[in-house]
C-alpha cells in the first residue's frame, strides 16, 4: 500500500464546494485502487482566515506544506478583504509559489467533448496545449512591493538567466512527454515575449534559444505576446507547449481557458524542484458562491495532475478518462457561462460513477 500525506486548503467563495466534490472523486479513486491511500489533512488559509486572525496562512500550515507529499488548494480571495496598502489580503500566490520556489506554473488548455468552444470547428482534443507560466519572477516579483505614491507607483519586472533557464527547460521536458500539437503532431515549444520592446524580455528570448539547442528533437519558435493572443483564437491547434513570463502567462492562460469551456475547465500545477501544489486556475467566484452551480472539474482535474506528479499515473488517468467519458456521454452539461446546468453535485456524481465503473 502506498500512502501519501496530502494538504487540502478549501479556501474562500466556491472553494469549499469544489474541494468537497474533489474529495468525493479522490475517495472513489481510492475505493478502486486498494493500494493507494491518500491521508487528506485540511488546513484553513485565505481571505476568511485573514479576516478572522489577521494572517492569511499559519506557520503550521506552511510547515505542513513543506513536509507533505502533495498540496491541493481550492481558490482563495475575497475582494472585500484587503490589506492596509489596498491589495487583497487573502491571496496565497506569493506565500506558496515564491515561498516554496515553485517556478513552473503548468496550465493545460484542452477542449473536452461536449464542451461548446466559442471558436468554430474544433473537435474534442483539437485544442490541446499547455501554458507554462514562469511563477517566481517577472512583473509579479513586485507583488506587494511597488514603490511610490500617491501620484505614481512603479512595479518592477525582473527576468533572470537562472529563472528563465529552469522554466524553459521544464517546458521542453514537458513537450517530450506529450504528443505534439493537434494541428500537425509536431512537438513544439513556443517562447512568448515582448522582446521587441523590453530588455528583460529580450533576455528571456535569448536564454530560450540557448536552452532549445539542447532539444534538437523539439521545434522551437518565438512569438510576440500580442500576436500570440491573436493566434490562440485563430490557430490554437498550432500550439503544444508555450513558455512565458509570469503576468503574460496569467493573462494568456485565461484567454486559452475561455476557448475551451471557461475557467471551470482549467486545472493547474505549481511545480518546483522539491515541492508542488495544484489548484484551479480561476478565483473564488464570489458571484456564484453557495449556489451549487460552479463547475468543479477545474479542481478535480487539478487533483489528477497532482496524482500524476506524485507518480500515481494510473489513478490520474482514471480521473481524466472519467471526466472525458462523462462529458462525451452528456452526463455533464455546462451552460454558455461555464456553469453546471444540473448543479455541481451532478457533475461530481457523474465523475464518481465512471471512476467506480458503474457506467
Ligand atoms: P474568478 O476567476 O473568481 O471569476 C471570474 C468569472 O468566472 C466569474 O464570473 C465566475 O463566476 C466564473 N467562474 C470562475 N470559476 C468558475 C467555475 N468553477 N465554474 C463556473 N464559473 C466559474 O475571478 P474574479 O471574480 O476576478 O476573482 C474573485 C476572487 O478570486 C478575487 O478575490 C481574486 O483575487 C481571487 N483569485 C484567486 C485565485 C486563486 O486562488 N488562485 C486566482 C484568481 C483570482
Amino acid at each position: 500500500m502506498k500512502e501519501y500525506r496530502i494538504i487540502t486548503i478549501p479556501g474562500d467563495g466556491i472553494g469549499p464546494e469544489l474541494m468537497e466534490s474533489t474529495i468525493a472523486v479522490l475517495e472513489a479513486v481510492q475505493e478502486m485502487n486498494g493500494a493507494l491511500k491518500l491521508n487528506l489533512e485540511e488546513h484553513e488559509a485565505g481571505a476568511g482566515r485573514y479576516a478572522r486572525y489577521g494572517k492569511r496562512i499559519s506557520d503550521e500550515t506552511l510547515q505542513a506544506c513543506h513536509e507533505a507529499d502533495g498540496i491541493l488548494k481550492a481558490p482563495v480571495g475575497n475582494p472585500a478583504v484587503r490589506t492596509p496598502e489596498g491589495t487583497e489580503a487573502g491571496l496565497l500566490g506569493g506565500v506558496l509559489r515564491t515561498g516554496l520556489d515553485l517556478f513552473a506554473n503548468m496550465r493545460p488548455v484542452k477542449l473536452y467533448p461536449g464542451i461548446r468552444s466559442p471558436l468554430a470547428g474544433y473537435e474534442p482534443g483539437g485544442i490541446d496545449y499547455v501554458v507554462i507560466r514562469e511563477n517566481t519572477e517577472g512583473l509579479y516579483a513586485s507583488r506587494d512591493k511597488g514603490v511610490g505614491g500617491p501620484e505614481a507607483v512603479a512595479d518592477t519586472l525582473i527576468i533572470t538567466r537562472k529563472g528563465t533557464e529552469r522554466v524553459v527547460r521544464f517546458a521542453f521536458e514537458l513537450s517530450r512527454k506529450r504528443n505534439g500539437a493537434p494541428e500537425d503532431g509536431v512537438r513544439r515549444v513556443t517562447c512568448v515575449d515582448k522582446s521587441n520592446v523590453l530588455r528583460s524580455m529580450a533576455l528571456f528570448r535569448e536564454v530560450f534559444f540557448e536552452v532549445a539547442a539542447d532539444y534538437p528533437d523539439i521545434e522551437a519558435e518565438a512569438v510576440y505576446s500580442d500576436a500570440c493572443a491573436n493566434h490562440l483564437v485563430i490557430r490554437p491547434a498550432h500550439y503544444d507547449v508555450l513558455v512565458m513570463e509570469n503576468m503574460l502567462g496569467d493573462l494568456l492562460s485565461d484567454l486559452g481557458g475561455a476557448t475551451a469551456g471557461g475557467l471551470g475547465m482549467c486545472p493547474s500545477g505549481n511545480i518546483g524542484e522539491k515541492f508542488a501544489f495544484f489548484e484551479a486556475v480561476h478565483g473564488s467566484a464570489p458571484d456564484i458562491a453557495g449556489q451549487g452551480i460552479a463547475n468543479p472539474l477545474s479542481l478535480i482535474l487539478s487533483a489528477a495532475l497532482m496524482l500524476a506528479h506524485i507518480g500515481e499515473s494510473e489513478a490520474a488517468n482514471q480521473i481524466e478518462t472519467s471526466v472525458w467519458g462523462a462529458l462525451e456521454a452528456g452526463e455533464i452539461r455546462l451552460d454558455n457561462k461555464g456553469r453546471a446546468v444540473d448543479g455541481s453535485q451532478a457533475i461530481t456524481e457523474a465523475v464518481c460513477a465512471r471512476v467506480r465503473g458503474e457506467i
